[in-house]
């Protein structure tokens, strides 16, 4: 299908990552606190609301849809979400439907993910230490999580480790990983801390680990080879030659890929935000509910892109001074 979805600046709007509840059942210390308020129920778009959003990008010319959270595996009734969305993959319309998880879930659902047409899922996983995973997490479990890697891996979904690089937490650990994920045939991907407002963290784990120094540790070891692969993200990747694996760093706030950014972010709620590191968003939960119809929601997501900035490092003015984004990666889901 050709893109319906182009934005002021020329570039095509085929992805769209979607999350589906504000809640989890984790509290990482660098995205949520220990108490959390979550969003009441009405606030939540329904499962039959999300199938409709997600339907009318698709119908715009969206071809990824990738789902998060919060977890979105401990939202009720997801799978009913998943099932829905397998029938655009069956048209050809959606090329790929695709979540990020905390993998605790994943021992129950994997199976029924594969059935739904999901091939490949991210699993965060910070650490491969039993009591460091429960102080990051503050409520997870290591094992569960192995458990639920295993699980996808035993159901034919690809996995992919997303680590979050936290200096003082996880870099004596950067070969051990980078080495399980080898054995296990898994990508990885370390993603750089980005403050996320005040999280009453007193323990003093989330430092910035810049990923500069993670692939310069890395090159210290094993022959890197940067590879031209761009999916119109945040990321760079390397291949380790040593040991065939992909690793892809990504630097959220970086801005050497706004000229080919093909991605918005839907929350909970209905609220498309349009850059990862600026405020602009739109409201398409009223256009949503004001009919059965669609053409209102197709309208505002039209007017919606129409907002997208050019990126996020022209007018930092419209960030917090410190470089701040106000909202939690829970809300907007990473
Ligand atoms: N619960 C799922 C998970 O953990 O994969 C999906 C949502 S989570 C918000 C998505 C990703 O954002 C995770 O890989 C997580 O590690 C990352 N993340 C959360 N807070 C972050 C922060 N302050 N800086 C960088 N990455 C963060
Ligand atoms: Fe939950 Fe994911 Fe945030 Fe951790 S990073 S608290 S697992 S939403």
């Amino acid at each position: 299908m050709t893109p319906q979805l182009i934005d002021p600046f020329q570039r095509a709007v085929t992805y769209l990552r979607v999350s589906v509840t504000d809640r989890c059942d984790f509290r990482c210390v660098y995205c949520m606190s220990e108490n959390m308020t979550f969003l009441p129920k009405a606030e939540l778009l329904t499962l039959e609301e999300l199938d409709r959003m997600c339907s009318a990008f698709i119908g715009l010319g969206v071809e990824k849809l990738r789902i998060t959270g919060g977890e979105p595996l401990v939202r009720k009734g997801i799978m009913t979400f998943f099932d829905a969305m397998s029938r655009h993959l069956d048209s050809g319309a959606l090329k790929e439907l695709t979540l990020t998880t905390n993998g605790s879930q994943l021992e129950r659902y994997a199976a029924d993910l594969y059935a739904a047409g999901v091939r490949r899922v991210n699993v965060s996983l910070d650490t491969l230490d039993d009591e460091k995973f429960a102080r990051i997490t503050r409520w997870g479990r290591l094992p569960q999580v192995l458990r639920g890697i295993d699980a996808a891996q035993a159901a034919g979904l690809r996995v992919k480790i997303n680590v979050v690089a936290l200096k003082d937490f996880n870099e004596d650990e950067l070969f051990r990983i980078a080495e399980w994920c080898a054995e296990r045939d898994m990508d990885l991907t370390f993603i750089e801390v980005m403050p996320m407002g005040d999280l009453g963290n007193e323990d003093r784990v989330g430092q910035y680990w810049s990923l500069a120094d993670v692939r310069a540790e890395l090159a210290g070891r094993y022959t890197l080879t940067d590879l031209a692969e761009r999916t119109g993200g945040p990321a760079r990747y390397v291949r380790l030659e040593e040991t065939g694996q992909k690793i892809g760093f990504i630097t959220p706030l970086s801005h050497n890929f706004c000229e080919s950014c093909n991605r918005v972010r839907m929350t909970c709620t209905g609220q498309l935000y349009l850059c990862l590191g600026q405020e602009d968003m739109a409201d398409l939960r009223a256009p949503l509910r004001i009919s059965e119809d669609d053409s209102a929601l197709i309208e505002a997501i039209h007017k919606a892109i129409g907002l997208k900035p050019k990126g996020h490092d022209f007018d930092y003015s419209r960030q917090q001074a410190d470089g701040q984004v106000s909202r939690h990666m829970s809300h907007t889901g990473g």
